[in-house]
């Protein structure tokens, strides 16, 4: 991982790239979430209308169940009290038979009609009455009302209460009315409904009446039990986190709450926190309207402390004087919204960090050949040629990699074709310089060291004598009488003679590290390091003889013979002084050579 982030190449490409993903991921995030935030926050506030006209869909229906249910009960009531007073008026039929047939008067029979009326008794104390057309209750089991003229009384709401029943039997023979009667032995009223029918024969309207209580309390039990059926749906009915489904009726009395300790309670005296009016009040002013209440309530988890924002939809059910509320604590509207948020922050992320692993994976792939590349090339620089680019992959940088191997190949190859000749080239400059630095020391007439060989040794022997303490002897030679000779025996003969005297010379002083050499003309020299006066005067004197020994001829000489004249010095040489001392010592020594006879050897 390190080695890649050292390549600019992989750096630039993946923060590029990396810069750029993250760009669209923001653009993405930035267009996506708020919109899902807001849609899902309308989704929640939907599903608490959808949740309350659900509710409110299913009250109406329980209210008409119950409608129905009370219809149906009152339709079995009538087709009752219908049979009971087809029974009595077939028992008037028979009458009526025997009155036309003469066996009874009709006096008699109505008479008979009436008394059996008033004995007759069936249900709940429930029975029959009988009244002419002057509305006067000729008939009824009760003996304080049998008798009694009912054109003007009235029931308990102010209605009159038989009239209207002979006024219909009139017209249209038989119908049911209803009003507010007292049951036999009790006192309070009760809604009775009542058949009548006319009968005609005796000018009389009869008729017998149910008491509704009974049908109430029947339906009140259904209603019981459809508010339990209706509570026990509801507290399963959650709206977001914890908001819930309660109803209140008219008297702000709690008819079906979670909460089964205020169920049943007045809480018309309950007061809004944030207000300080009735609650109840409130919501019942916001029934049917979209925005709903909204308002500040303690949390089931926090009770008594009243800082929740909560909002509240109202609907009103008519049939049950109810009012359904669904209620929502609104930061829970969020929460949903949240949590698919951080999802979709969680699926970013997660595709955020595998886009950059796949990036990385290929940003690897394109640059590890070029860094490979790279590292070749840095090494043929730094004079590596074996250096190769180790690359098989049929791409452009294969390619790139295969002619690069071919170019340092080459290279390679001239580079040590070029070495190969530089090689050869010096070999045979070194020969040439050794030969040309023998010239340069060598005198060319007698072939021994010449006078600048002679200046070096003499300047590093002295050197050196100075340093260890040692003497260093010089001694100069000079061929006697040698213009004569030239002039005797020519140039050439002299030259010929300069030579003979050389090897003499050479072959008489040949230790290691002793120097002869040819100073100028037919004037020559040696140099023996380590060697005392007496030693060098002796080793002369012995060039001397050898010369005398070789014997050549020289007629122009005294000696008769080529002799030579040598001075010799030997010193060793003080820190500050320079060799040229020692030259003019024996240089000294070689003239009162000369001057004492010539042919021998004189110390300095
Ligand atoms: P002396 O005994 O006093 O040394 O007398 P001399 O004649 O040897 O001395 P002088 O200096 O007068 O003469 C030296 C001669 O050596 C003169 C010159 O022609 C000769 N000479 C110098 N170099 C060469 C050479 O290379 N070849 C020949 N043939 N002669 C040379
Ligand atoms: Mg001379
Ligand atoms: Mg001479």
């Amino acid at each position: 991982m390190v080695t890649h982030f050292k390549s600019s190449l992989f750096v630039q490409i993946f923060s590029t790239t990396a810069v750029v993903i993250c760009v669209l991921f923001a653009i993405m995030y930035l267009l996506a979430v708020p919109y899902i935030q807001t849609t899902v926050e309308g989704i929640e506030k939907n599903g608490g209308h959808t949740i309350l006209n659900g509710v409110y869909a299913m009250v109406e229906q329980t209210h008409l169940d119950i409608e129905d249910y009370r219809r149906s009960i009152i339709l079995e009531r009538k087709a009752q009290l219908r049979n009971i007073i087809a029974v009595v008026e077939a028992r008037t039929k028979i009458l009526e038979a025997q009155v036309r047939a003469g066996n009874l008067s009709k006096a008699q029979a109505t008479s008979a009609l009436l008394d059996e009326l008033r004995h007759i008794k069936y249900g709940n104390n429930d029975y029959i009455w009988a009244a002419n057309y002057s509305s006067v209750l000729i008939s009824h089991p009760d003996p304080k009302l049998n008798g009694s003229n009912f054109s003007s009384k009235r029931d308990e709401r102010g209605n009159l209460i038989v009239p209207p029943m002979v006024e219909g039997a009139l017209k249209t023979g038989e119908g049911f009315h209803s009003y507010w009667w007292r049951r036999l032995g009790e006192q309070q009223p009760i809604e009775k409904l009542t058949y009548y029918k006319h009968i005609l024969f005796f000018d009389l309207v009869i008729g017998t009446a149910v008491y509704m209580d009974d049908v109430e309390a029947t339906v009140r039990l259904k209603k019981t039990a459809a508010v339990e059926e209706l509570r026990h749906r509801l507290r399963t009915t959650h709206l977001a986190k914890s908001g819930y489904v309660y109803i209140f009726d008219g008297q702000k009395n709690m008819v079906i709450h979670p909460n089964s300790n205020i169920e049943g309670k007045d809480f018309s005296k309950q007061l809004n926190p944030s207000t300080q009016k009735p609650i109840g009040q409130e919501l019942m002013a916001e029934a049917d309207k979209q925005n709903g209440l909204r308002y500040r309530w303690d949390s089931p988890s926090d009770p008594g402390h009243y800082v929740y924002d909560k909002i509240s939809w109202v609907r009103y059910s008519k049939g049950f004087d109810w009012y359904i509320c669904t209620s929502v604590y609104v930061g829970e509207l969020h929460e949903s919204a949240l949590i698919l948020r951080n999802r979709v922050l969680a699926v970013f992320a997660i595709t955020l960090l595998f886009s950059f692993l796949l990036i990385y994976l290929f940003v690897k792939k394109l640059t590890n050949p070029l860094r490979q590349l790279r590292d070749t090339a840095l090494r043929v620089e730094s004079g590596d040629f074996d250096a190769r680019c180790d690359l098989n992959q049929a791409d452009e940088i294969g390619v790139v990699a295969t002619a690069f191997n071919g170019m340092v190949g080459r290279l390679q190859k001239n580079i040590r074709d070029l070495d190969a000749k530089v090689v050869e080239r010096t070999a045979e400059l070194q020969i040439l310089n050794r030969k040309l630095e023998a010239l340069s020391t060598t005198d060319g007439l007698t072939g021994i060291a010449n006078r600048r060989r002679f200046d070096e040794v003499l300047a590093s022997e002295w050197s050196r004598a100075a340093r260890v303490g040692l003497p260093l002897a010089l001694a100069l030679l000079d061929v006697d009488w040698f213009k004569k000779y030239n002039d005797h025996y020519g140039h050439q003969a002299g030259d010929e003679c300069l030579r003979s005297v050389a090897g003499v010379f050479a072959s008489t002083i040949c230790r290691t590290g002793d120097l002869v050499a040819r100073y100028g003309g037919e004037e020559f020299v040696f140099i023996v390091p380590a060697t005392d006066r007496d030693n060098a005067l002796s080793m002369a004197r012995k060039v001397c003889e050898a010369l005398k020994a070789l014997a050549l001829p020289h007629e122009m000489s005294t000696f008769g013979c080529v002799t030579a004249s040598i001075g010799v010095a030997a010193m060793v040489p003080g820190k500050t002084d320079m060799p040229d001392i020692l030259v003019k010592a024996a240089d000294g020594a070689l003239y009162r050579a000369k001057n004492m006879g010539r042919n021998q050897a004189v110390l300095a």
